[in-house]
C-alpha cells in the first residue's frame, strides 16, 4: 500500500522543512509506503531550492512539479493529484495548519470502516477575525441553500481519499476549479474529523479578505444557477408591475385627461428598471465569463520542470 501526499506550495521556504520533518515522523510510524508530490506554484522565494534539496536527499519518495508562474492553489492541487500513484492520496497545506498527526486516524477510518474519504474540519473559528467568521458562516448558509452540492462549514481541503475517488476528481477537468465543491460533487462515502484550528508554523497567508470574498463568489457561480434564476424572477416581477402601472396610467388619462405631471415618478421608475436590467446583465456576464474561459480550453497549469 502506498500513500501519496500532495502539497501545494506558494512561498513556503520557511514552512517546508518543518512540514517535511513532522509529516515524515507521522508517516514512518504508519505501516505504509509514501511519496510526496510538492507543487511549486510560482513562488518568488527559495521554495524550489528547498524542494530540490528534499529531492536530492530522498529521490525515491520526494517528487516536485514546478509551475511556470503562479496558477493558484486549485491548479496546484489538480496538478499534484494527476501525478499521484498511491492507493491512497492526501492533500495537505505546507504550513502545518493541516496536522499530520491526524493521518493515522484518517487512514484507519478508510481501511477499517469502509469510508472512501476522510476530510477534516475545524472545530471552531477561534483565532479568526470576527468579520471574517461572520461572512464565512453566511457563505456556507447561502451556498447550501442554493446549491445541490453540499459544502461542509469549516471543512478544509486536508483529506485522505482512495484512488477511486481521486480518479473521479481527475475526470472533472474543468478550468474553473472550486475544489471544496468538486470533492463533494463526486460523492463517495465521506466522514469528517474535527480539530482545533492551528496557526501557521511560518510564513504568511496568501489570502486577504477581498480574495476570500472573490473566492466565495467563484464557489457560488461554479456550483449554483440561483443568481440567474433570481435575476429572471426580478425581470418577471418588474414586468408584472409595469403592466399594472400601464393600465392604471392609461385609464387615468382617459378619465381625467393628461395634465403633463409625474416627471419625478417617471425618472424614478426609469432608474429602477435600468438598475434591475444592469444587475441582470451583470449576473449573466459572470456566467458568460466562466463559459468564455471554459471554451478557450486553456490548460489549468503549465509545468516548467518536473522531477
Ligand atoms: N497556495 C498555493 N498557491 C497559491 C496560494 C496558496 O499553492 O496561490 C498554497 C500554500 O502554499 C499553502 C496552501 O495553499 O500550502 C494554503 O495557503 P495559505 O496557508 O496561504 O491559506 P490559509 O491556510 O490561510 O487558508
Ligand atoms: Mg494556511
Amino acid at each position: 500500500m502506498k500513500l501519496s501526499i500532495v502539497v501545494p506550495c506558494f512561498n513556503e521556504e520557511q514552512a517546508l522543512p518543518y512540514f517535511f520533518e513532522e509529516t515524515e515522523k507521522v508517516i514512518q510510524s504508519m505501516d505504509i509506503d509514501r511519496e510526496y508530490i510538492f507543487v511549486n506554484d510560482g513562488s518568488s522565494d527559495q521554495t524550489l531550492k528547498v524542494l530540490k534539496e528534499f529531492n536530492e536527499l530522498y529521490p525515491e519518495i520526494v517528487h516536485y512539479v514546478d509551475f511556470s508562474r503562479n496558477f493558484g492553489k486549485e491548479a496546484a492541487l489538480y496538478a499534484g493529484l494527476i501525478y499521484t500513484t498511491g492507493d491512497f492520496v492526501t492533500v495537505m497545506d505546507a504550513d502545518l495548519q493541516d496536522p499530520p498527526e491526524l493521518l493515522p486516524k484518517m487512514y484507519e477510518l478508510i481501511v477499517n470502516q469502509d469510508y472512501d474519504c476522510v476530510g477534516t474540519r475545524r472545530a471552531n473559528r477561534s483565532g479568526e477575525p470576527i468579520i471574517r467568521s461572520f461572512f464565512a458562516i453566511q457563505f456556507y448558509k447561502l451556498i447550501n441553500k442554493i446549491s445541490q452540492t453540499e459544502m461542509v462549514n469549516g471543512a478544509r481541503d486536508f483529506r485522505l481519499m482512495t484512488r477511486q475517488m481521486v480518479d473521479a476528481i481527475l475526470k472533472l477537468s474543468e478550468y474553473n476549479r472550486f475544489s471544496k465543491g468538486l470533492f463533494s460533487w463526486v460523492g463517495f462515502k465521506t466522514t469528517y474529523l474535527s480539530y482545533e484550528n492551528k496557526e501557521r508554523v511560518a510564513g504568511e497567508t496568501s489570502w486577504s479578505f477581498w480574495s476570500l470574498f472573490k473566492y466565495s463568489l467563484e464557489g457560488i457561480i461554479n456550483f449554483s444557477n440561483a443568481p440567474l434564476l433570481l435575476s429572471a424572477w426580478m425581470g418577471v416581477v418588474s414586468f408584472a408591475i409595469s403592466i399594472v402601472m400601464m393600465i392604471f396610467i392609461v385609464v387615468r388619462t382617459i378619465i381625467f385627461g393628461n395634465e403633463t405631471s409625474g416627471w419625478t415618478s417617471m425618472v424614478t421608475i426609469m432608474l429602477l428598471i435600468g438598475g434591475i436590467q444592469l444587475l441582470g446583465i451583470g449576473v449573466l456576464g459572470q456566467y458568460i465569463g466562466k463559459i468564455y474561459l471554459e471554451v478557450k480550453k486553456r490548460p489549468v497549469f503549465i509545468i516548467k520542470e518536473f522531477h
